[in-house]
């Protein structure tokens, strides 16, 4: 994971004027009033879906496209949702550019999944919800892992959600700050 980190390019997913900034450790603006998440977070969040490589990852939450560039060199296929077309094309053409070609950009209401490809592997939420939209859990594969914030509109709590034998399992991993999931499983506009 610390490989994939220091192997793609932070400053081709922030906008020119934040470029001197691409290797802060912290959240930086994108188009649309929304975020690039801390790179730490990014790397706690990966290593909380503990890849091994075969997996379909469904994130949500595409935003800039930087987290789907890590996750597409960690596991088989990436599909990713994001509900402002301008960040989708954006980060499409970034991930084509850098040769991300196990990743399909999506543009929709990430909060209600994707039914049509499930089951994921695993599943990341990047952006925060009040609550693990159920939606998401239908579509969690035998075994699989969910990493999402939940909670308040700030902070939230990053939780992980295993599809266990003993059926759904929560754990909380720490607090956080993102920015608003919003759509019919979650916050309204
Ligand atoms: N993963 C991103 C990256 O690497 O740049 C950062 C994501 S940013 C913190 C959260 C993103 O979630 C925003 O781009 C926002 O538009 C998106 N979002 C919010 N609600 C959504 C929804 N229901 N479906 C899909 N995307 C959503």
């Amino acid at each position: 994971m610390l490989a994939a980190i220091a192997e793609v390019p932070r400053w081709r997913f922030v906008p020119a004027e934040s470029r001197a900034e691409a290797w802060a450790d912290r959240a930086l603006p994108i188009a649309a009033g929304q975020t690039i998440s801390q790179p730490y977070m990014v790397a706690l969040m990966t290593q909380e879906l503990v890849l091994v490589g075969t997996e379909t990852v469904l994130e949500i939450g595409t935003g800039s496209g930087y987290q789907a560039a890590i996750l597409s060199r960690l596991c088989r296929r990436v599909v990713t949702i994001e509900r402002i077309p301008e960040l989708s094309l954006g980060a499409k053409q970034v991930l084509e550019s850098l040769g991300c070609t196990n990743v399909e950009c999506l543009i929709g209401d990430g909060s209600l999944g994707c039914a049509e490809q499930a089951p994921f592997d695993r599943i990341i939420v990047t952006a925060g919800a009040p609550k693990v939209p159920p939606q998401l859990c239908e579509q969690l594969e035998f075994g699989g892992r969910l990493v999402i914030p939940t909670g308040t509109h700030q902070p939230q709590m990053l939780q992980v959600v295993m599809h266990t034998a003993q059926g759904i399992v929560t754990t909380d991993v720490c607090p956080c700050s993102f920015v608003p999931l919003i759509g019919a499983a979650a916050w309204s506009e």
